[in-house]
């Protein structure tokens, strides 16, 4: 194969590989979730980053499910997981589950045993940590670590055949209880789990750890670069030692700095812990930074792709802004969303002197970033919504929007200027604005030359569609929550925000599930999966500018 440029750190290892003819020059990756939750956007960087290189040096990826878990894996998961990885894009070669490889697993610990590189134990859990030792101090060995290997051997097959308690026994590996490196102290292999599996069912009571399940299922697939987050480094010396010991297939694990991202959690059991207690509304929240509640959301496959790409791969733990990724969509949708008027706060507007019965059809572009998406036609008339917050009895000085006696543009329509404010008799509260217009300001222009400083949106009440629109915003308020000490702590409770009686124009009803709109000056805007015919609910995927950014530059 030709010599590609590398672009980070692991194309350059895997490049040396090929100039050395390492595993014949093949490549081959893998991703490998556990089904304990929906895959998150840190799991999508693993995804573009395994997918990405086997596409690159034309080898294979294979998707494996790593299950060896039977307390918290579930078929809901796997499900979940294959929907994901297709949805962002990408078609696994082969779909494994490392409970396939049980039997397998469990003929490598017989020989283990065999070699005397691994003992049955009898300690207590408490027992072992306290023979662990600390990183200041070495391990004591197990008075278990000399017994023959044909009593191990033995003890292993009754721990097998359900003749021990949980928690009574485990299988160890002999390595060194002295190493500098914790998990070279003999870790456990197997453990004795009396639970059914989510699809092994019953047949097991003995479970592989993940360390060594891991190597073993990346060595019998045949996987010559096994790329994991960098927590794993310490573990690399005993990946590396099972497959040695076994003398068999010895791919290359190599660590990378997983994604953190500001203002969420990425970590599957404290997700979970969302759901289960009730902080959200399931794992495909919109707020949620699952790969499902970002698609639910409103965000597209290709601009997660496009933020894997933009963050690169290295060493270096980090946190990445939330603001990156919700640019990635900005940048995308700016291009490919037709724009509409909504208004979400609505402020009626009288035209005084427009006619009753009159009704015209405007000239709407659909997208100025996209000249074949040609324009629409939008109904005006006597009355209309314009957004509350577009109006100011006493305007502040910076203020360019309506105010009494003020004149502004109407996009696409007239010049209107504010003659009379209604109020509730009761409350004070602003309910109705009286406005006059200019009939020569046909299509947003004056004749005269004459200058307005605001253009506003607006919707028509005779032909507006009402709906309900929900605007979400960071799922937590400090950019790291898992610096508190409950990271539930710092939870946004107005992390969504639900707007009955927003008014839509009326080419919204044939709103696809799909399609994402730009509501002019509002932000991006998508269908929720809880529409229906009769209510149209709108999610806002993000703003059309970052503004958490101004609120941090205040502070
Ligand atoms: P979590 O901590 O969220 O439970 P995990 O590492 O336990 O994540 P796995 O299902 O084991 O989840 O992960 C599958 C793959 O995705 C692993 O190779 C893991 O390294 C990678 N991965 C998980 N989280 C991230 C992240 N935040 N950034 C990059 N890669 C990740
Ligand atoms: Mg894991």
């Amino acid at each position: 194969m030709d010599k590609e440029k590398a672009s980070n750190f692991i194309e350059e290892i895997i490049n040396k590989d090929l100039e050395n003819n390492k595993n014949d020059s093949r490549v081959h990756t893998r991703f490998p979730p556990e089904p304990n939750g929906y895959l998150h956007i840190g799991h999508a960087k693993s995804i573009c980053l395994n997918f990405g290189l086997a596409k690159k040096y034309n080898g294979p990826c294979n998707l494996r499910l790593d299950d060896t878990n039977p307390e918290t894996e579930e078929m809901e998961y796997v499900n979940s997981i294959k929907e994901d990885v297709s949805w962002l894009g990408f078609k696994w070669d082969g779909l494994y589950y490392a409970s396939d490889y049980f039997e397998q697993l469990y003929s490598y610990a017989l020989e283990l045993i065999k070699k005397g590189k691994a003992y049955v134990c009898d300690l207590s859990p408490e027992e072992v940590r306290k023979y662990r030792g600390t990183l200041t101090e070495p391990g004591k060995d197990s008075p278990y670590r000399e017994r023959p290997f044909d009593e191990s051997l033995d003890l292993f097959k009754k721990m097998k055949a359900g003749e021990f308690e949980e928690g009574s026994r485990t299988l160890r590996a002999k390595i060194d209880m002295a190493s500098p490196n914790l998990t070279m102290r003999d870790p456990a292999l197997y453990r004795i789990r009396k639970l059914s599996h989510y699809r092994t069912a019953d047949k097991w009571c003995i479970y592989p750890m993940y360390d060594f399940t891991h190597c073993l299922s990346d060595s019998i697939e045949g996987i010559t670069h096994s790329i994991c987050t960098l927590e794993f480094e310490n573990n690399r010396p005993l990946y590396d030692w099972i497959l040695d010991k076994l003398e068999v297939h010895h791919p290359q694990q190599i660590e990378f700095a997983r994604l953190n991202l500001s203002h969420t959690i990425l970590s599957k059991r404290k997700l979970l812990e969302l759901v289960e207690k009730k902080y959200v509304n399931g794992w495909d929240d919109p707020r949620m930074p699952t790969i499902s509640g970002l698609r639910r959301r409103g965000y597209t496959p290709e601009s997660i792709r496009n933020f894997c790409k933009t963050i690169g791969v290295t060493k270096i733990n980090s946190i990445i802004e939330m603001n990156l990724l919700e640019n990635s969509l900005r940048e995308e949708l700016n291009k490919t969303s037709n724009r509409v008027m909504a208004v979400i706060n609505p402020l009626k507007v009288v035209i005084e002197n427009y006619p009753e019965e009159r009704e015209e059809e405007l000239d709407c572009i659909n997208n100025p970033e996209d000249e074949a998406s040609g324009t629409r036609k939008v109904p005006f008339s006597k009355v209309l919504y314009i957004e509350k917050d577009d109006f100011q009895e006493v305007p502040h000085k910076k203020f360019f929007r309506l105010a009494p006696d003020r004149e502004v543009r109407l996009r696409y329509a007239y010049f209107i200027t504010c003659k009379e404010v209604i109020k509730d008799e009761k409350t004070g509260e602003i309910k109705e604005l009286r406005c006059t217009y200019d009939p020569a300001t046909k299509g947003g222009d004056s004749p005269d030359g004459r200058r307005v400083k605001g253009t506003l949106h607006w919707v028509a009440e005779k032909t507006a569609i009402e709906a309900e629109v929900r605007i979400y915003d960071h799922l937590f308020l400090t950019r790291d929550p898992n610096e508190a000490e409950d990271y539930k702590d710092n939870f946004n409770k107005e992390s969504l925000i639900i707007l009955n009686k927003c008014y839509l124009e009326p080419s919204l009803k044939n709103a696809k599930p799909d399609s994402k709109y730009q509501f002019e000056r509002l932000g991006y805007f998508c269908l929720d999966k809880d529409a229906a015919k009769d209510k149209l609910i709108f999610n806002r995927i993000v703003s059309l500018r970052d503004t958490w950014a101004k609120i941090n530059k205040k502070a």
